[in-house]
This record gives structure tokens, C-alpha cells and sequence, in this order.
């Protein structure tokens, strides 16, 4: 996926705005910008305010806005490439920072280990997040589930190692490529 405003650009450029890709969409209730405006503002090179909206962290990314556009236009693509341009950029929603973190170090525990190992996950968050916003309850919150959760084999010390290490690296290899 192009993250450059130049890649978004050509991707919509085919949308004529009849608006199914939000019609379809199960959070645009929650929206403050929904898919076809995101769509309108690439195509009108106003990137820059699509990347600040919290609507593009709301997105699940269950393709539905993609698979209903009649002009083919990969709407969930197109919100991926805003999400990483808003990291990119640092115009993350202010009520979205922690959703941008937990995408990313969640990203990059796979990435490393081809498998999610869950403790560094909740470690790298915690403290990530915490730097961000130095709020205590934040650090603390969760840890008492944490016996519980071991308790019924959902949080492990140690990560499982990935079966096919190698498909991970390979996943990771080809968007990377797709980026250039
Ligand atoms: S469904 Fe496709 S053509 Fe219609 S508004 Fe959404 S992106 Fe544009
Ligand atoms: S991929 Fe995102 S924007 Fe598209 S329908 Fe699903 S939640 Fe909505």
C-alpha cells in the first residue's frame, strides 16, 4: 500500500461519492469523519485532515466498505495507508494515541518473534503509553487480572515459538514492498 499523498490520490480517484462503502460500514455511527468523507478529502489532496481523524483508528478493517464500492476502490487499503501516514507524521488524534500504540507494538511483537508473546506485549504498551502520557492508574490497570488470566492459560511468560517462523518474515517482506 503507497502512503504517500501521491498513492492515495490514484487510489480514489475513481469514488463518485454514492456513499455505500459508509452505508455499510458497522462503526460509522461512531465516526466523526465516515469512509466516503475520508475518501472525498484524499481525493481532494486534503490528506492531512484525514490522517488527524479518530475514525480512521475506529476502522476494523473487515472490508466491508471495500467489497461493497461499485467502482472497485479499496476503501479499507486506503484507510490502512492513512493510519500509517498519521503515525508517520505524528497528526494521530489526541483520543487515539493509545490505540496507535498498541498497533504498533503489537506489529512489531510479531514481527520479532512471528507470534505474539503476549507479556512483552502488555510490558512494551504499558510503558510506551505510559511515556506518552505519565498516567499511573494507566501502569497499574489490568494487573490484577494478569493471575487470573495465567491461571487460564491466556498469558504466558515465555512466548510459544511461531510453527512457520519463515511465512511471518515473508508477510512482513511483501507489504513492506508494497510500500515503495
Ligand atoms: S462506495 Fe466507492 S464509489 Fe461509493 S463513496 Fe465509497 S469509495 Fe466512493
Ligand atoms: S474496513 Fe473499516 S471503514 Fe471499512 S467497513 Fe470495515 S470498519 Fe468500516
Amino acid at each position: 500500500m503507497h502512503s504517500d499523498s501521491s498513492g492515495l490520490s490514484a487510489l480514489v480517484n475513481d469514488c463518485y461519492q454514492c456513499g455505500k462503502c459508509t452505508a455499510g460500514c458497522p462503526l460509522a455511527a461512531q465516526m466523526d469523519i465516515v469512509p466516503s468523507q475520508l475518501v472525498r478529502l484524499a481525493q481532494a489532496g486534503q490528506v492531512e485532515r484525514a490522517t488527524r481523524a479518530e475514525s480512521i483508528w475506529l476502522c476494523v478493517s473487515c472490508q466491508t466498505c471495500t467489497t461493497r464500492c461499485p467502482q472497485s476502490v479499496d476503501v479499507a487499503g486506503v484507510i490502512d495507508a492513512l493510519r500509517e501516514q498519521s503515525a508517520q507524521d505524528g497528526t494521530v488524534a489526541k483520543t487515539q494515541r493509545r490505540t496507535a500504540i498498541f498497533q504498533q507494538v503489537f506489529l512489531d511483537n510479531i514481527r520479532r518473534h512471528g507470534r505474539l508473546n503476549e507479556l512483552e506485549l502488555v510490558g512494551a504498551f504499558k510503558t510506551q503509553a505510559f511515556l506518552k502520557d505519565l498516567s499511573i492508574p494507566l501502569l497499574m490497570k489490568d494487573a490484577l487480572l494478569a493471575p487470573q488470566m495465567m491461571k487460564r492459560d491466556k498469558l504466558h511468560f515465555a512466548g510459544k515459538p511461531a510453527r512457520d517462523r519463515q511465512v511471518v518474515d515473508r508477510i512482513f517482506a511483501k507489504c513492506a514492498e508494497a510500500k515503495v
